[in-house]
Formats: C-alpha cells, sequence, structure tokens
C-alpha cells in the first residue's frame, strides 16, 4: 500500500516565541525552523511500514515556502520514498491544506494519509479531520496504535478517559500522537542518499484549490507574566494562605 504524510515546517520548538512589535503574529526572522514533531512522528510510523514490508511507498508532501523542501528533505533521510513541495509562500489555513491533500490523495491514491495530530504553530488540530471529511474516509485521530490489515486498519486513540481501539476499514486518515513511537535520527549516508530522492514542486492553484484565507487573524499578544511565587516558612502558613488568600480550601 502507498502512504501518504503531511509534513509541516514550523518554527522549532526549542525557540522562545516572540510576537512582532506590531502585533500582526509571531517573530520568524532568523528563527530555526524544524520538521512539526507530530509529523516526524507520522513519517517514522510510515518507514516503519515499509520496513514491515506492509507500505510499498511513502510520498511526504509540505505545503510552505520553498524553505519547506529542507522539511522534506530531511522526511525523505528518514526513509521516505519520493517528496511533493507545495508551493505557497502566504499563509495557507488548515482548510485550504486539506483541499490540497484531497486533491493529491485523488491523484496519488494511497491506502492511507498519516498527518501529525496538530501543528505547533497555529495549534489548529483540525486538516486531519477536515481531510478525512472532503474524502468521505474513515479517520483516527490522536493515534498511539496502528496495525494495517489487507482491508482495515486497527488503531488505538489516546482519549481523556483512557485508550480507545478501533478498527478502521481502508482507506483511512489517521492522526498521530506522541506516544505512537519514538522517531528516528536521520544518518549522515541517508541524508546524503535523500539529496538523490525524487522531489517534486507543484502549486496550490495547479491542484485547482484556492489558498485565500477564510480566517482573519486581529491580534496577536504575549500572555501575561506569571507572577513571581513565594516561599512559606512551614506548612501551618501554607494552609492558612491556601484557606484565606488563595481561598481554595
Ligand atoms: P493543524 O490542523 O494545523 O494543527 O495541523 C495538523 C497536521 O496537518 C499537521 O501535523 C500536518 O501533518 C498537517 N499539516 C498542516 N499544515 C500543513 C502544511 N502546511 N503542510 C503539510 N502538512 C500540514
Amino acid at each position: 500500500m502507498k502512504v501518504l504524510v503531511a509534513v509541516k515546517r514550523v518554527v522549532d520548538y526549542n525557540v522562545k516565541i516572540r510576537v512582532k512589535s506590531d502585533n500582526t503574529g509571531v517573530e520568524t526572522a532568523n528563527v530555526k525552523f524544524a520538521m512539526n514533531p507530530f509529523d516526524e512522528i507520522a513519517v517514522e510510523e510510515a518507514v516503519r511500514l515499509k520496513e514491515a514490508g506492509t507500505a510499498t511507498e511513502v510520498i511526504v508532501v509540505s505545503v510552505g515556502p520553498a524553505a519547506a523542501a529542507e522539511t522534506l528533505r530531511a522526511a525523505l533521510a528518514m526513509g521516505a520514498d519520493r517528496a511533493i513541495l507545495v508551493q505557497a509562500e502566504d499563509e495557507v489555513q488548515p482548510l485550504s491544506v486539506a483541499q490540497i491533500l484531497r486533491a493529491l490523495a485523488e491523484r496519488e491514491q494511497p491506502r492511507l494519509v498519516l498527518l501529525g495530530k496538530q501543528a505547533i504553530d497555529d495549534d489548529s488540530n483540525q486538516t486531519g479531520q477536515m481531510l478525512a471529511a472532503l474524502l468521505g474516509w474513515a479517520q483516527g485521530t490522536f493515534v498511539s496504535r496502528a496495525e494495517p490489515g489487507d482491508e482495515t486498519v486497527a488503531v488505538t486513540r489516546e482519549v481523556d478517559g483512557g485508550l480507545e481501539t478501533l478498527t478502521l476499514r481502508l482507506p483511512a486518515v489517521l492522526t498521530t500522537d506522541l506516544r505512537l513511537n519514538e522517531p528516528r535520527y536521520a544518518s549522515l549516508p541517508n541524508i546524503m542518499k535523500a539529496k538523490k530522492k525524487p522531489l517534486d514542486t507543484t502549486t496550490a492553484a495547479a491542484l485547482g484549490v484556492d489558498t485565500r484565507p477564510r480566517l482573519l487573524t486581529l491580534r496577536v499578544e504575549e500572555p501575561p507574566r506569571r507572577q513571581a511565587g513565594i516561599k512559606v516558612p512551614d506548612v501551618a502558613t501554607l494552609l492558612d494562605k491556601l484557606k484565606t488568600e488563595a481561598k481554595v480550601i
């Protein structure tokens, strides 16, 4: 089976996010970017399916600026076979990304599409669900185990009350949770090999998708600063403060 994996280029999770002085967004100039961590988990899962002989080809897709090609090369170095860059210099919101992925899924006919459960820059947690709805395919979100068979895929989902086990008909859309696997580091020889793997570039317009934003960001602000804590001398004082000041007991 073919597996399609969506990978987004986001500000690296180690970077301390700063809001732009004009409050229109976050600072991205001179900031380190990396693959969205949940998408690394999705790539790892797809590569493991290939190593197990279940997947025949792993195709990675990114919607973003020319620099997103680096993110795709990182996925190729982890073991993906080929990449598609849907080049877009402006912001592309989840519904448009889902429409682009639908167009590619219709063209490539994968049995599984893997996405991260959320992108750590917009925290939308929408793209996978929208894609499944647009395709009319089964969806398994927040997946911590995925075992595909011939016609179905068994998944375990991380839900509030514990774990939910489902069997989905293929083709299906899955979104990855943190505990699905631990992504590998690409080895130097694989990084070199990835440079020769195919990377096609296209645009949303060529796929028939209008990426004009439907949501407008009015203003971005820093969260209020946390007040410094205090040290109390003993348990009695702590209890007194919880009762009389914080009024929580
Ligand atoms: P979101 O709905 O924005 O939280 O993103 C959920 C998942 O959709 C991400 O983890 C990616 O797998 C995928 N995704 C979102 N935006 C993009 C993009 N621009 N390019 C590729 N994949 C994306």
